[in-house]
């Protein structure tokens, strides 16, 4: 059975590695099939891809979109795509187009709760100067003092509520599937168990989903715990969706899961990758 790995990040968006680094990595770990799911760009393909190809693993052109539903942002893992599709190409280039305004923003609302300096000091992580997030602003925090770990941070300062928030709207849910289903991807809805829904809205928001056109769900996330694996192969087999698996890597000592990392995907779920 090839190892999938189907999400993960590099400098071209908040990761810490360059797309060939992370490919080496993934190809050292054992990943025989890897998906770069950049944040809302597809730029780091082209290098992961000739990465993979010199490492003799199996490259799946990725993205990670962000989405607004209802008042909660989502994401949405592409797979499969094609990178020079105008229509993903646009969609990505909007998403993205607010993040430098809310950035500033995000730095404003820290300044007035004792922050000085964020808008810099976040730069200063950028390492995509199209895509500033607030893993930068969370970095900088950390390294200047103001929180000891990721989870401290977001806690802290950059979670709905909290003075380095800024709400924003991201593209709708059926954009973000049309998009990718014109580049002829497969909708992956991301770590649907790190979002912050009743039981019914969890329904609503596979259902809606689903319903959108979306092709399956993750599964297995280092945002799940093994019960929840089951309980979203559950949603998965209910709803008519496949199930999909990542480690959401953005670089050493950072989250817990490394590279390939993966359970496999409960029996009872039919794979994503089931007919490539
Ligand atoms: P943004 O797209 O700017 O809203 O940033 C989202 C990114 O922040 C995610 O992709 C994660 O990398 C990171 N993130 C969000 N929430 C957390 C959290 N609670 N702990 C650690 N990282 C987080
Ligand atoms: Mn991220
Ligand atoms: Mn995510
Ligand atoms: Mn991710």
């Amino acid at each position: 059975m090839p190892r999938y790995d189907l999400h993960c990040h590099s400098t071209h968006s908040d990761g810490l590695f360059a797309p060939a680094a992370v490919v080496a990595r993934a190809a050292q770990r054992g990943v025989d099939v890897l998906a770069l799911t950049d944040h809302d760009v597809v730029s780091g393909l082209a290098e992961a891809q000739q990465a993979a190809s010199d490492a003799g693993i199996t490259l799946v052109c990725g993205s990670e979109l962000s989405v607004t539903w209802k008042d909660i942002t989502i994401h949405v893992v592409a797979l499969r795509i094609d990178p020079d599709n105008a229509t993903l190409v646009q969609g990505l280039a909007s998403i993205r187009g607010g993040r430098g305004e809310r950035a500033r923003l995000m730095a404003q609302g820290l300044a007035e709760a004792g922050v000085p300096g964020a808008y810099q000091g976040a730069m200063r992580y950028v390492t995509n100067d199209d895509l500033v997030s607030r893993t930068h602003f969370a970095r900088f925090l950390i390294d200047a003092g103001y929180a000891k770990d990721a989870r401290g941070v977001f806690d802290r300062y950059l979670t709905p509520g909290k003075p380095g928030y800024v709400a924003h709207a991201w593209a709708s849910l059926p954009q973000a599937v049309g998009w990718i289903h014109a580049a002829g991807g497969q909708a992956v809805l991301a770590h649907p168990g790190r979002y912050r829904v009743t039981p019914t809205g969890m329904r609503k928001l596979l259902t809606e989903f689903r319903d959108a056109g979306g092709d399956a769900i993750e599964i297995l996330s280092p945002s799940h715990t093994p019960a929840q694996y089951q309980e979203f192969a559950t949603h998965a087999r209910v709803l008519g969706l496949r199930g999909s698996c990542g480690s959401d890597w953005h670089g050493p000592g950072e989250g817990w899961m490394d590279l390939g990392d993966l359970p496999d995907l409960p029996a009872s779920v039919e794979p994503v990758w089931k007919h490539w």
